[in-house]
C-alpha cells in the first residue's frame, strides 16, 4: 500500500501512475488516482493491478497539474472499486494508509447528521469529517487540524480541496510520509523510492506532523500543531 501526491506545474496523472508503480513492491488490491480540473474533483479507480487503472486512464485521461493517488491493501471493506481510494466527498478527496480505529462511532455521528457514505472503508469518515467542515465555510488547513484530533489509529494521509487547487495537506502518524521539493513543485510519498524520478530532496515527517504544501512554500506542524522545520536532505535514491 502507498500514496504519492503532487502540487505540480505540469500534467500529473502519469506521474502518480508510475510513482505508483514504484510502491507495488508493498502490496496491494486495488488503486486509484484524483486529480482537480474544470473546478472538479475527478477520479479513476480500479480493483486489482496498476494495468487496470492504467487502462482507465487511457479510455478516460485524468488532466491536472495537482493530484494524489493510493495502492490500496484493503483492512476494512472488500477490494472492490467503490472501496479503492481516493475517497471523496464533492469538496474533498483523499487517501489513507493505515487504520482508522474509532470509525464505527464517527461513521454513526456522521450518518446522524444526514451524510451518505458509498464504500465499507474505515477511510471515507475522514473524508467526510473534513467535507462537513469545509462544507459550513472552515478553511481546509483548520478543517485538517480539527479533525485530525478526532482520528484515532494509524494513518498517512493526502488531502485535496475542490476550492482550493493550489493546495496539498498531508499527515501521518504510524504509517509513513516523506514530502519532497522539486523545482517549482512539491510531493508527498510513502517513502523516497517513489518519488526518486522526481526529486531527491526529501524531508521524513515526524510522527504527528501535518503538513501545508501550497504554491507560496510549505509548511510542516508537529503533533501540537506547532509550526517545525525537518530538515530536508538527499534522499540518496536514484531513478
Ligand atoms: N484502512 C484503509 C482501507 O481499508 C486503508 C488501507 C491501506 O492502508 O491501504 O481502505
Amino acid at each position: 500500500c502507498g500514496i504519492i501526491g503532487i502540487l505540480g506545474n505540469q500534467d500529473v496523472s502519469g506521474r502518480l501512475l508510475d510513482g505508483l508503480r514504484r510502491l507495488e513492491y508493498r502490496g496491494y488490491d486495488s488503486a486509484g488516482i484524483c486529480t482537480i480540473h474544470d473546478d472538479q474533483l475527478d477520479r479513476r479507480r480500479a480493483e486489482g493491478k496498476l494495468d487496470n487503472l492504467a487502462r482507465k486512464l487511457d479510455g478516460e485521461p485524468l488532466p491536472g497539474i495537482i493530484g494524489i493517488a493510493h495502492t490500496r491493501w484493503a483492512t476494512h471493506g472488500a477490494p472492490t472499486q467503490d472501496n479503492a481510494h481516493p475517497h471523496a466527498t464533492g469538496e474533498v478527496a483523499l487517501v489513507h494508509n493505515g487504520i482508522i480505529e474509532n470509525f464505527k462511532p464517527l461513521r454513526d455521528e456522521l450518518i446522524a447528521k444526514g451524510r451518505t457514505f458509498t464504500s465499507q472503508t474505515d477511510t471515507e469518515v475522514v473524508a467526510h469529517l473534513i467535507s462537513a467542515d469545509v462544507e459550513a465555510g472552515m478553511e481546509p488547513v483548520e478543517a485538517v487540524r480539527t479533525n485530525l484530533k478526532r482520528l484515532h489509529g494509524a494513518f498517512a494521509l493526502a488531502i485535496l480541496f475542490r476550492q482550493h487547487p493550489d493546495l496539498l495537506i498531508g499527515a501521518r502518524l504510524g504509517s509513513p510520509l516523506v514530502v519532497g521539493y522539486g523545482e517549482n513543485e512539491t510531493y508527498l510519498g510513502s517513502d523516497a523510492l517513489a518519488l526518486a524520478p522526481l526529486t531527491q530532496k526529501i524531508a521524513y515527517l515526524d510522527e504527528g506532523d501535518w503538513v501545508v504544501i501550497t504554491r507560496a512554500g510549505t509548511q510542516i506542524y508537529d503533533k501540537d500543531d506547532q509550526p517545525v522545520e525537518r530538515p530536508i536532505v538527499n534522499s540518496g535514491v536514484s531513478s
